[in-house]
């Protein structure tokens, strides 16, 4: 199926690695223009250059090393395109917990990087993506928005503030001017981020990393994990132009694991 954004331009967050990169892979494939932001200019320099060889002719692949949490790394992103149609809201999770360890600081990093750093995109973008008539926003969310996590009360909380806050944005008068706002939640899908949580658990259960990652596999309908391709073909899926009457959904990747029927 062609999604018709071919020369479109993305911004995608946290794209050296895991999620993001599936994200940056799936668009670019596609024919759109790629600004991939990720922290350690190594490895996200060694991202784009694998995928350049893979895009077609002409669409570009732009790297740009920095922290997308703070407001300096958002004015150099600004810097070197101004005008995105399409973004990939995505950086690294908090970490996880007892909720009486975490102090005001705690909170504040996890606010501003999983709920204020979104919205700073979007408040960049959504007027100019809407006076063009065209726009895709996409926020890498959690499953923990739909069904919390114990350990990870800060991702519970800080994303959902930002699931409250898009589902608002979403059905305001944006709407009706070509512009669509979704969540995608992933459940585990097999990246570094869930390998350093299995290694966390092991070491508190006195359990092996198999042993976790076997029992947490075995737990899931799909009896897998996600593959970060996959998650990306559904993300490109979303920016497509066929998507443009899906807004203000918080799509839930997790291979059957959530047990509900909605
Ligand atoms: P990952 O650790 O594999 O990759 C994270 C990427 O984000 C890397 O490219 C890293 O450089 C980049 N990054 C981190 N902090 C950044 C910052 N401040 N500025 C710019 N780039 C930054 O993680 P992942 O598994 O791809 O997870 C992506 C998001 O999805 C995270 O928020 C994570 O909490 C969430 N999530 C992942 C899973 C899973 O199973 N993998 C499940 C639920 C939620």
């Amino acid at each position: 199926m062609d999604l018709g954004i071919a020369g479109k331009w993305a911004l995608v967050g946290g794209a050296s690695k895991g999620l993001g990169l599936g994200c940056a892979q799936a668009l670019a494939r596609e024919g759109v223009h790629v600004l991939m932001v990720a922290r350690g200019a190594p490895a996200l320099e060694a991202a784009a250059a694998e995928l350049r060889s893979q895009v077609p002719a002409g669409t570009q692949v732009q790297a740009l090393a920095c922290d997308i949490t703070t407001a300096a790394g958002r004015e150099a992103i600004f810097a070197q395109h101004r005008d995105f149609d399409i973004i990939v809201t995505n950086a690294g999770g908090p970490p996880p917990g007892d909720f009486r360890s975490w102090d005001r600081d705690a909170w504040i990093a996890a606010v501003d990087a999983n709920m204020l750093t979104p919205i700073e995109l979007i408040k960049a973008s959504i007027d100019g993506m809407a006076a063009r008539g065209f726009g895709r926003i996409i926020n890498i969310t959690s499953s923990s928005v739909k069904a919390p996590i114990d350990i990870l009360g800060l991702s519970n909380g800080a994303r959902s503030g930002l699931t409250g806050f898009v589902a608002g944005l979403a059905r305001s008068k944006i709407a009706a001017q070509g512009v669509t706002l979704n969540n995608l939640l992933p459940g585990a899908f097999d990246t570094d981020r869930l390998r350093a949580t299995q290694a966390a658990s092991a070491v508190k259960m006195g359990k092996s990393v198999d042993e976790v990652a076997n029992s947490r596999r075995l737990a899931i309908p799909a009896q897998r994990f996600g593959t970060a391709e996959e998650f990306g073909q559904i993300c490109a899926f979303l920016c497509s132009m066929q998507a443009g009457y899906l807004t203000g959904q918080n799509i839930l990747l997790d291979g059957g694991a959530y047990p509900g029927t909605f």
